[in-house]
């Protein structure tokens, strides 16, 4: 049987993991199609789609439009802009990345936070505008770097106690911080088996020098913190978001940052995306930008591109894939595409 696989996110030069298929007998579509319309017309007989699962519109419309498909192979984590209710009622599989990232973005929410705790930014800003010596001129340390604690000293807050929480908060107990934790849906017995006493949300923010935010974006995390969290944190603190803009209220941080109700930031994620040229973070000396960069290494992104295809794999050989987010669809999907032995 020749099975039809579309990619819509087929970006130049990024190993799809095309290899993979040649184990079975199929015809391979892709291209950049970003749109509604654009995806229903090269992907509407499509066995298996591969998708930006967070990015592109896998809406109803398009759901109810892929007549054949069997799998939704998401190319991210998150899948936010795909309507996964609606693709199990369409007896669709979706699945996702989940495990692809948590080193890299573990390793810059820590990067960040070295970064803001050495005042790293600045520093390096007045060594090559003043071209000074910061040993040599004490008055110009005091002025650029002034205050600055021993991270040992420190206390890490981690929201979020999942997977990249974990991550971070183990790299930060490797730099012998104190880590405490909020995670309603994880037990404060798993994370006392990793050093970090849980805490709740207010303790976690009133007591934290460095708070960083590890949530997914739902309805629940939506503006998670705002104007009242900020208020409650340590005007010495810095906030990290790595996780997701929308869980930020972001017009409560610009005030927290200016009104002094925290020292610092350090922003990857955003709620637009690029940043706007007119938001103010751009302009704030004690702001870092990332520029949704966190997930991304030379192993990352080989592995975000080419484990979609794996799923796709497995569920053309009508095998449950690994990564489905939406289980409810099992049964259902299993009698009509499961292999039968
Ligand atoms: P995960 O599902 O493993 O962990 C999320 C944790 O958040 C879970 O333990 C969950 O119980 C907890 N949580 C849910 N609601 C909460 C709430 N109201 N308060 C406190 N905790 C709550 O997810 P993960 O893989 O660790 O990813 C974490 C975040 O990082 C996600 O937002 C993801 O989209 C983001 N992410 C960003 C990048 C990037 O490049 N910046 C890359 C990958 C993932």
């Amino acid at each position: 049987m020749t099975f039809k696989v579309v990619h819509t996110f087929a970006l130049e030069g990024v190993d799809l993991g095309e290899k993979l298929l040649s184990s079975l007998d199929v015809s391979f579509v892709k291209g950049m199609w970003r749109t509604e319309n654009e995806i229903i017309k090269n992907a509407k007989d499509a066995d298996a789609v591969v998708g930006a699962v967070s990015i592109h519109p896998f809406n109803r419309r398009v759901l109810g439009a892929l007549s054949k498909c069997r799998i939704i192979g998401g190319i991210a984590v998150g899948y936010n802009t795909t309507d996964v209710e609606a693709a199990t009622e369409y007896g669709i599989v979706v699945t996702n990345v989940p495990d692809y990232c948590m080193d890299e973005v573990s390793g810059l929410a820590i990067g960040l936070m070295l970064s803001l705790g050495h005042k790293i930014p600045q520093i390096d800003r007045a060594v090559r505008e003043r071209n000074i010596s910061l040993t040599m001129d004490r008055n110009a340390l005091v002025e650029v770097a002034y205050p600055m604690f021993r991270m040992r000293d420190q206390t890490l807050g981690i929201i979020g106690f999942g997977k990249i929480g974990t991550a971070t908060a183990l790299k930060a107990k490797g730099l012998g911080m104190q880590v405490i934790a909020y995670d309603p849906y994880v037990l404060g017995a798993v994370m006392e088996t990793h050093g970090v006493k849980p805490v709740d949300l207010e303790t976690l923010l009133k007591e934290s020098d460095f708070i960083s935010l590890h949530t997914p974006l739902n309805q629940e995390t939506l503006n998670l913190i705002g104007h009242e969290e900020f208020k409650k944190m340590k005007s010495t603190s810095y906030f990290i978001n790595t996780a997701r803009g929308g869980c930020v209220d972001q017009e409560s941080l610009i005030r927290a940052l200016r009104e002094g109700l925290i020292a610092g930031a350090g922003i990857d994620v955003t709620i637009d995306e690029p940043i706007a040229a007119t938001n103010p973070l751009i302009r704030m000396a004690n702001v870092i930008l990332t520029g949704h960069s966190a997930f991304y290494s030379v192993t990352s992104e080989s592995e975000l591109y080419v484990k979609p295809m794996t799923q796709v794999v497995m569920a053309l050989k009508g095998e449950w894939p690994t990564y489905a987010v939406n289980s409810e669809v099992k049964n259902k999907w299993m009698g009509k595409w499961g292999k039968k032995d």
